[in-house]
């Protein structure tokens, strides 16, 4: 049975998930050297999407396809750094209202 509680969460959950644009800037979209492993896709309106392939267990060091060694932080964490294409991100838009520190 479903409790309140984890109805709850589940809810502020998804919510955070769908804050996430699909832009891939914090991934390096943005910047000519993106993450080995963030991949592209068509949405349903034909726009350039980005995901990433190892997303369970993306946390931890990578590289960028030009083999350049990244370290790969939760949004929570990164949202407080600066890239190319941030001013679209939702978390940082939205962050310090929703999401205090
Ligand atoms: S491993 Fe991290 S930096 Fe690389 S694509 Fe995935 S989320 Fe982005
Ligand atoms: S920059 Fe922000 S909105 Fe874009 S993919 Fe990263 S977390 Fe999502």
């Amino acid at each position: 049975m479903t409790t309140l509680y984890s109805s709850r969460q589940t809810k502020q959950f998804n919510k955070y998930e769908m804050t996430c644009k699909r832009c891939g800037a914090c991934c390096g979209a943005d910047d000519g050297d993106p993450c080995e492993h963030l991949k592209s896709f068509r949405s349903i309106n034909n726009d350039l999407k980005y995901y990433c392939s190892i997303y369970s267990r993306r946390s931890g060091i990578h590289k960028t396809i030009n083999g350049t060694v990244i370290s790969c932080v939760p949004i929570r964490a990164k949202r407080f750094e600066t890239w190319p294409g941030r001013e679209n991100c939702g978390y940082k838009n939205v962050a310090n209202e929703v999401y205090p520190r």
